[in-house]
């Protein structure tokens, strides 16, 4: 039996004293120390694992200077601000506490047209700045992959940038001014200041004076020392930068700068007022593609020569492994192959201009030399002008760090040396010699990187369950040290230091490095901010951390391998965080999005049952045997640990309660780069937590809605009349947790079709007709939810196939079983997919069209049949509707009897079906302009229905809140006769807050033909 699992973390005493003087004082913001909140926030994007005390979610200033005072007794309690959580190298891990500024603090306050300014909360995502600024005609130009997910306090601490930073700079480049607490809880407000002010202030006794009189003694007492000690290069140094903090005519002074890149070993950051920068009006993007990646190396230093506004570079790795990714058809067209050759580097070279002339005279330039550069290994190359087409280019160069976590086996890309920078000149013999480094090791590995800037991204395949190949981490290390110094680079060129810090005294130099730890010392005398990172303070006997320093490896090799294997996408999350995405309209992650709590997340959800697995493993339980049980606890049993459920100090209700948050909607199986499917292992943690615990009644009401509904559809007169009372809806809610229970179709499907030849099913008169009868007809799988609750979809979708020329065959209904694998109830599952797999296979056999209506449910057939069944499942086929009507030729209905149909329709499409099959709107649209019709799809994320869960009173909160995301606004730019939507959950979700239910695409098909 599932045993009680108990972590055996406590909270040291002098976090516990502190956090209770904490939620003592006037403290605004969530303080959360459950197991669950700490594992959350114990990984980012890095190797490395450090569990926190506690997070702490202050709502503003004063609740961070809150944090600060009421820590001031404790010497000992120490501090890691976090935003989105991306770091590559460990930056915001702690073993103390975890400040998230991310929550709450993330409003844009104020922007400045006139003036090109914009004031922040630290916690605001750079899309998400955007996205204001946008429609104003300007944007917040540091750019980084992580844009839909890092905070501006996490790019100011790690002096962010990426694409374009030749041109468009660093985050340090765009602060105008910062407001941060220090560690004692004093407020600061930094901004340039004339030097000689700054040297009055110097003078003072408060804080700021003691840190200005240390940036004088440092950025000014020993410029010269800095100017000769360090590159001249874009990406220059973080953690501190000592240069930059005066200007180059030595008039003013900075303290912002001296923040900036410092990754919260100085202040936690509040707000920052930044500047913006106007959007060019005109923009190309030519995708130059290569013979080989050496070529489009030696290659970019010419384009950047010849003002290319960015030059990104990609290798042939990242290339081929993006084609397998569902972001490769949005730019398939935009890199085609090249007849006859392989294309096994890209670069992506964009220009700029607000004048059209000037923009089309440089790409004519580009493009003769292009045209004559086959000597120099170009093998071909496509220019656009689209702005939406650059976007999904760069989208996919985002993606790519993801993309290569989909390299298949154990060894895994991991992040440690993946952000080196070298003078641009030096890129390519720099590569060619990193490249030899780690062939020496027989690594694998894909390349990309802003070659303008000599910035090369590489992430050596490795894994990190087996202790020797984690042993070559600090040698691969020392070795990429000393590579990057001979090539006059440096190791952190983007990513900042973390758990490098440890190669800070090397790199700066005992001289400059003392300056660094004078530094921290007027900031944090007692170590108390992000202890470990770039520097202790003076007097500190303090460690630096390590790259040696203990990793989730270690952990993870906790679990045996067979159930790590059995748990692949638990295992390959690589934190790097894209399922954090703000923005609305896009499907992933809906619970996340709802809740801002990053356990309610993909990455949160395979983080606990990860550690779930490891707990499970060192109590020396057979996973595998739990699973498939033969012989489960009895019923007494698990109403006895249910009653002691609030005693036991079990993990297990700490993951279920997360994975009860999860929607079920399947975004993440296939947006997360690396196929992270929750609904997969969510539905088998809960085949095994209901082993030990009872299961609520809703969980039965829905694992039976198969059987049961055929049953009610027999008098769905009476059933309804029940289910419009009040009392009895009452009752429902207060005994099975169900609300709003839908209303069975009435009359049924039966009672619309009534004698219609497409009832009379007979699976032996089928096979014996002749192939030329069996080619007309048309078999309708059904589902419960169109079936028995919008039994006019399936009656318009007899009528659409006979319209067509084909007979319909309504074949009887089968359950599918979706929604019992949703609530883990997977044995039972198992036998309901062996049932109607082998029932359809027959129809198969006779190569008949297969088509259901219900995204979700014939989705399962695709991806759980198979993975249940495996090969037991067959070759049966079902398509959606649209999938069939792709292939045929339709009549254009403007040629038709209901000539005149100007209507223009907007297509609401279902998540999982958008997710899993990405050209399906597309699809719709083709279908609809082939018929004469007008569709145009409109861009939403979830609508919080999803199957059952948003009838599900525990989370109606959430159910409405996901709506009201993007739902609510899209629909309400539409009359109601425009609206169609391809889910009965989305269909029902309309229905149930605008009173009006949308049709489905088909049905509008249907009436028109
Ligand atoms: C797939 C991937 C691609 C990436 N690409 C890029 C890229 O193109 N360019 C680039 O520059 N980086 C890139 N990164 C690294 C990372 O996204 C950036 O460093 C980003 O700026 C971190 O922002 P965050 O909000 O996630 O910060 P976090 O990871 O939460 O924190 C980063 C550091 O900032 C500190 N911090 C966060 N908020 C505050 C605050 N309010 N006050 C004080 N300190 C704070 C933390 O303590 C920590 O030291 C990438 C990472 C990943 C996973
Ligand atoms: S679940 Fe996927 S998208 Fe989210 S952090 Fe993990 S790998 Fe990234
Ligand atoms: S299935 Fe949907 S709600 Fe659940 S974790 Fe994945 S994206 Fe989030």
């Amino acid at each position: 039996m599932l045993p009680a699992l108990d972590p055996q973390a406590l909270i040291e005493s002098n976090y516990q004293d502190f956090l209770t003087d904490l939620s003592k004082s006037t403290f605004s913001g969530d303080v959360e120390y459950s197991y669950a909140s700490r594992l959350a926030v114990s990984t980012d994007n890095s190797i490395y694992q450090k569990l926190p005390q506690a997070v702490v979610f202050p709502k503003s200033i004063e609740d961070l200077s809150l944090i600060g005072k009421t820590a001031n007794p404790y010497i000992d309690v120490k501090f890691s601000a976090r935003g989105g959580g991306t770091g590559t190298n460990g930056q915001s891990l702690t073993s103390g506490i975890i400040v998230d500024v991310s929550r709450h603090m993330n409003q844009v306050l104020e922007v400045n047209v006139e003036q090109k300014w914009a004031r922040v909360q630290a916690g605001v995502v750079k899309d998400q700045l955007n996205d204001v600024l946008k429609p104003l005609g300007f944007f917040f130009a540091p750019d980084l992959s992580t844009s839909s997910r890092a905070t501006i306090g996490g790019m100011i601490s790690t002096d962010a940038s990426g694409q374009g930073s030749l041109v468009y700079g660093k985050t340090s480049d765009h602060i105008l001014g910062l407001r941060s607490v220090m560690a004692d809880g004093t407020v600061l407000n930094t901004a340039p200041m004339m030097l000689d002010d700054a040297k009055k202030l110097s003078q003072k006794y408060t804080p700021i004076a003691k840190i200005t009189q240390q940036l004088l003694d440092t950025c000014l007492g020993k410029r010269q020392q800095i100017l000769d000690k360090f590159p001249r290069l874009n990406r220059f140094l973080t953690g501190y930068d000592l240069e930059h903090p005066l200007n180059e005519e030595l008039t003013t002074l900075d303290i912002s700068r001296v923040i900036t890149g410092s990754e919260g070993s100085l202040v936690f950051v509040a707000e920052a007022t930044v500047n913006i920068t106007p959007i060019a009006r005109f923009k190309a993007l030519v995708n130059v593609k290569y013979n080989s990646f050496e070529s489009a190396l030696r290659h970019a230093p010419s384009m950047v020569a010849a003002n290319a506004t960015s030059v990104e570079t990609v290798d042939s790795n990242v290339l081929n492994l993006a084609k397998q990714d569902i972001i490769w058809h949005s730019v398939e067209s935009l890199i085609t192959e090249v007849k006859g050759k392989t294309v096994l580097g890209l670069n992506m070279v964009e220009y700029n201009s607000n004048d059209q002339v000037d923009i089309e005279q440089k790409i004519a330039t580009l493009s003769s030399n292009l045209d004559a550069a086959e000597n120099l290994g170009v093998i071909g190359y496509q220019i656009t002008y689209d702005k939406a087409d650059i976007q999904k280019i760069y989208a996919m160069r985002k993606k790519s760090v993801g993309i290569l976590g989909k390299t298949k086996g154990p060894k895994k890309p991991i992040a440690f040396v993946e952000d080196t920078a070298v003078p641009p000149e030096n890129l390519a013999d720099f590569i060619m010699e990193f490249r030899t480094l780690l062939d020496g090791h027989g690594l694998k590995y894909g390349m990309f990187g802003h070659v303008d800037a000599g910035v090369l991204h590489v992430r050596p395949a490795l894994d990190m369950c087996d202790p020797e190949q984690e042993a070559m981490v600090p040698e691969i290390s020392d070795q990429v040290v000393a590579l990057v110094a001979k090539y006059g680079g440096l190791m952190w060129g983007e990513h900042g230091k973390g758990y490098r810090s440890e190669y800070g005294p090397q790199f700066f130099g005992k001289a400059l490095f003392a300056e660094l730890r004078k530094i921290k010392t007027v900031f944090d005398p007692h170590n108390k901010m992000n202890p470990g990172k770039i520097c202790t303070p003076l007097e500190s006997n303090d460690s630096l951390v390590t790259v040696s320093d203990q990793k989730r490896g270690e952990f993870d090799r906790q679990i045996p391998i067979e159930v790590r294997q059995s748990f692949e996408p638990v295992m390959s999350c690589n934190g790097n965080g894209l399922c954090f995405n703000y923005d609305t309209s896009s499907p992933m992650c809906p619970s996340f999005k709802i809740t801002g709590d990053r356990r309610h997340s993909p990455k949160g959800r395979a983080g606990m049952v990860r550690e779930w697995l490891r707990l499970l493993s060192n109590q020396n339980i057979d996973i595998n045997a739990l699973e498939h049980n033969e012989d489960p606890p009895s019923w007494f049993e698990r109403l006895r640990n249910s009653t002691n459920k609030r005693v036991d100090n079990d993990f297990s209700h700490e993951v279920l309660e997360v994975m009860e948050g999860c929607l079920a909607c399947k975004a993440c199986s296939n947006q997360c780069p690396v196929s992270v499917d929750v609904p997969g292992f969510r539905s088998r943690f809960l085949s095994m937590y209901y082993q030990r615990y009872m299961r609520p009644a809703k969980d039965h009401l829905v694992g039976n809605i198969e059987k049961m509904a055929p049953l009610m559809a027999k008098a769905p007169g009476l059933i309804n009349f029940f289910l419009r009372q009040s009392w009895v809806n009452t009752a429902i809610r207060k005994t099975i947790g169900y609300i709003d229970t839908p209303i069975l179709s009435q009359p049924t499907l039966g009672q619309r079709l009534n004698s219609h030849p497409a009832m009379q099913f007979d699976l032996v008169a089928l096979q014996q007709l002749s192939p030329v009868q069996l080619a007309k007809k048309v078999c309708i799988v059904q589902d419960p939810f169109t079936s028995f609750y919008d039994a006019q979809v399936v009656e318009s979708l007899v009528t659409l196939i006979t319209k067509l020329g084909f007979e319909a065959v309504l074949l009887p209904f089968m359950p599918n079983g979706k929604p019992q694998h949703v609530k883990g109830f997977l044995k039972e599952f198992a036998k309901t997919a062996k049932t109607a797999a082998d029932f359809l296979n027959q129809l198969d056999d006779l190569a008949l069209p297969l088509i259901g209506v219900d995204p979700s449910m014939v989705l399962c057939y695709r991806d759980e049949y198979a993975k249940v069944l495996g090969a037991g499942r067959g070759e049966f086929k079902v398509q959606l509707v649209h999938e069939w009507l792709l292939q045929l030729e339709l009549p254009n209905v403007t040629q038709s009897k209901n000539q005149g149909n100007s209507q223009n329709y907007a297509l609401f499409g279902h998540c999982s079906e958008k997710t899993a099959l990405p050209t399906s709107e597309k699809q719709w649209q083709q279908i609809f302009q082939k018929t004469g019709l007008t569709l145009s799809a409109v861009s939403v994320g979830c609508c919080g229905m999803a199957g059952t869960f948003g009838h599900e009173a525990s989370h109606i909160e959430e159910s409405t809140g996901i709506y009201q995301l993007s739902w609510q606004q899209a629909v309400s730019q539409y009359q109601p006769e425009q609206i169609v939507a391809t889910g009965y959950s989305c269909r029902s979700q309309v229905a149930r807050f605008e009173h009006f239910k949308p049709k489905h695409p088909l049905q509008v098909l249907a009436e028109s033909l």
